[in-house]
């Protein structure tokens, strides 16, 4: 049974006109597969708007957050109208999307009188996004004589409670997936599910992180056994380069599995860095293509891909870092004081993205997301208090403002001289690097610079060893 999983992200459903252009994709597909599951995104930048909400509850901004969810309902009600002639089929959305905007107010108002929101709260309010949205596409496709429904993802994927980041259960999210959307496929409609949400056991409202959809979609191909799974885009495929900061950046034709998944670890956002996982296992290939121009092939990835000239893949960048530095004279005689540094960073569930090599054993420097970087600090100082009370530490402080530049590429392996390169072109530059350090695999070598200096940067790398190669 050919199965195909076609996952729309924020741009792709992101106005009427987007979704139209989505709707006529699937039409053109339907009739090749004798399965079609069609996953949506939130309209680009319905999910940060919710966001916005929470943190204006949280202030206490009342006003605002009022306004905020005016302008959701504002936007969706008027794309609802351009989009779904049936007079019915609009009746019906409309309370639904009113339904979701009285709970995203409801959820608003709580916030405001706590004062704070939990990380399952957080889930809660963004998975609304992709929740409004799901049925509004699938009324399109039904506009548009196509069988459609629209399906909420909270009732087929299974997770843990790692809210935000939650991770599915595979046995119960195959058992639900398969129970839900076998008889609408049996019966040739289309679901239309929503990305990025999920939900625990118990029914509690889970998200698999920002930009999970992809991983909803792969998901869900895992699930069904899915032949392919494609996810459409706003760029041609999976590129050397960001192509909004490196404009002569080239379509990647061909990768495998494993390229990709480092990929999108180092930050290359074009696909969430979890989607090759459930895939992998099952050799599903997967494609990346473009909405706005389907016409161009994309990138395919498979489990092993063409030998490919050149060294370096593709540039790819981490933003919003913060470098750490544990600074002191002391620190030398001292033994154990790496792990106890590193201890404590767990402790705050902050991932260390890059450890840097110390010119001296004076000081211990690290990477982590900035918005981890005040409790970090405190968690290392209070570990460390004798050794700062005794001046062996001098202090610990975290420079934010710190973007990671990563050159990926298998060919790193046994190629020297790469690091020297990528250096000289940011000496030549006037560029200041402020680290370096060979990736957690052989296949990387990343470079820590300031955020105002990093796009040029890029352009820089990008020239000398894919352009240049
Ligand atoms: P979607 O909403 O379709 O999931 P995203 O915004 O999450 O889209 O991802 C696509 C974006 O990823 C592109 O618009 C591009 O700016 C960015 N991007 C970053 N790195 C790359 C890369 N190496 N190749 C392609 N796109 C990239
Ligand atoms: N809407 C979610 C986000 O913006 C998920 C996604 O777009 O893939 O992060
Ligand atoms: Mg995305």
């Amino acid at each position: 049974m050919s199965t195909l999983i076609m996952k729309f992200g924020g741009t792709s459903v992101g106005s009427a006109e987007a979704i139209t252009r989505a709707c006529s994709i699937i039409e053109s597909y339907q009739n090749d597969w004798e399965r079609l599951v069609v996953v949506v995104s939130a309209m680009r930048g319905v999910t940060d708007a919710l966001i916005e909400c929470a943190d204006l509850a949280v202030q206490g901004k009342e006003a605002e957050y009022q306004s905020v969810i005016a302008q959701l309902s504002t936007n969706h009600h008027a794309v609802m109208d351009e989009i779904v002639a049936h007079e019915g089929e609009r009746e019906q959305l409309s309370v639904q999307l009113d339904a979701y905007t009285t709970e995203l107010d409801a959820y608003c108002r709580s916030i405001h009188v706590l004062g704070e929101v939990t990380a399952r709260g957080m889930d809660t309010i963004t998975s609304l996004g992709e929740r409004m949205n799901a049925p509004l596409v699938a009324a399109a496709l039904r506009d548009k004589g196509l069988a459609a429904r629209a399906v909420d993802a909270a009732e087929l994927i299974v997770t843990d409670n790692s809210f935000q980041h939650a991770n599915p259960i595979s046995g119960a999210t195959r058992k639900k997936v398969n129970d839900a959307l076998l008889p609408l496929l049996d019966e040739n409609v289309i679901p239309v599910v929503t990305g990025f949400v999920a939900a625990t056991e118990q029914g509690i409202v889970t998200t698999l992180g920002r930009g999970g959809s992809d991983y909803t979609a792969s998901i869900l191909g895992d699930s069904l056994d899915a032949t392919e799974v494609w996810t459409w885009t706003d760029v041609d495929g999976v590129m050397t380069a960001d192509p909004r900061i490196v404009t002569n950046a080239q379509v990647i034709p061909e990768l495998s599995f494993s390229e990709v998944s480092e990929l999108a670890y180092f930050g290359a956002k074009v696909l969430h860095p979890k989607t090759l996982r459930p895939i992998i296992e099952r050799d599903i290939p997967l494609w990346v293509k473009n909405t706005f121009n389907p016409e161009s092939v994309g990138t395919k990835v498979i489990r092993s891909s063409v030998n490919r000239k050149g060294i370096v893949t593709a540039i790819t960048t981490i933003r919003d870092l913060s470098l750490v530095t544990v600074e002191g004279r002391g620190m030398l005689g001292i033994p154990g004081i790496a792990a106890r540094t590193f201890a404590a960073v767990a402790r705050q569930g902050a991932s260390v993205l890059m450890i840097s090599q110390a010119s001296s054993e004076q000081s211990i420097c690290f990477v982590i997301p900035s918005n981890t970087a005040g409790n970090v600090i405190h968690s290392i100082e209070s570990e460390m208090e004798l050794e700062l009370a005794r001046r062996d530490i001098d202090r610990v402080w975290a420079e934010p403002g710190i973007v990671i530049l990563t050159a990926v590429g298998a060919g790193l392996r046994n190629t020297p001289g790469i690091a020297g390169r990528i250096f000289s072109a940011l000496g030549d530059a006037g560029i200041n690097v402020i680290a370096i350090a060979q990736g957690s695999s052989e296949y990387s070598i990343s470079i820590v610079v300031a955020e105002q200096e990093a796009d040029e940067a890029m352009r820089q790398i990008h020239q000398e060893v894919i352009l240049n190669g």
